[in-house]
């Protein structure tokens, strides 16, 4: 017999499958770091060419766009990363980068909102980054196109801030291709359908303050826009 919760569990996050009713249900949020060189530079550090690195967010960091977010508290720096979201729909454990692609559900833009300031001072301090990255609200995704509707290519990644332009590049910027990143993923955790993988975010990253409005967009997805309101 299973033993009465004694609370009410946090909600399962779902993110929407585009055209569809039926919802995606989130297991983990991996991230990628430094995954566009111009993007390292603006960071003063380079790519590491050995092997990708990543962070986590808790799957309850996820706000499905479009929506608003208030300005965390703990930072003066609260930046936004546009990024390119892949969405597993199967196990991939040791998989090779040739079949990588086969436990791709789908992809989806995301923003990887980010509090710069206390990721900063963590990575001087060589702490974690936990603080800086795995913020409440902070894994911000639209709908997810499927993958039979959606090829990784060249397509132009583009984000504004209040109509202005902020980042601009391509999907074939990236230095670390989508099969590579699930197949070196599948070295070090089990993954599996559910399994969110933020793909790193180009050059232009910067702060947003309350009022702010962000319209992040890839070319074949859906677009994201967020808001940001009032801190509490
Ligand atoms: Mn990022």
């Amino acid at each position: 017999m299973t033993a009465p919760l004694l609370f009410d569990p946090q909600p399962q996050p779902v993110v929407p499958v585009e055209g569809e009713t039926g919802a995606y249900p989130v297991h983990r949020v991996f991230c990628v770091g430094r995954n566009y060189v111009e993007h390292a530079r603006e960071m003063g550090v380079e790519v590491d060419r050995e092997a990708p690195f990543y962070f986590l967010k808790p799957a309850t960091a996820i706000v499905v766009a479009p929506g608003e977010i208030p300005y965390p508290p703990g930072t003066s720096n609260f930046h936004y990363e546009l990024e390119l979201v892949v969405a597993l729909g199967a196990p991939a454990f040791r998989i090779s980068r040739d079949e990588a692609l086969d436990a791709v559900f789908g992809y989806a833009v995301g923003l990887d909102m980010t509090r710069r300031d206390l990721q900063l001072e963590a990575r001087a301090k060589q702490r974690p980054w936990d603080t800086g990255k795995a913020v409440e609200q902070s894994a911000v995704i639209g709908p997810i196109v499927r993958a039979a509707d959606f090829d990784v290519g060249d397509q132009a990644l583009t984000l504004t801030v209040n109509a202005e332009g902020r980042q601009s590049a391509r999907l074939s910027d990236l230095v670390w291709s989508v099969p590579e990143l699930i197949a070196h993923l599948s070295t070090l955790y089990h993954l599996d359908a559910g399994d969110l993988i933020y793909t790193g975010t180009p050059a232009g990253v910067g702060p947003v303050v309350p009022g702010d409005a962000i319209l992040g967009r890839i070319d074949g997805l859906p677009d994201v826009a967020l808001g940001i309101t009032a801190a509490e």
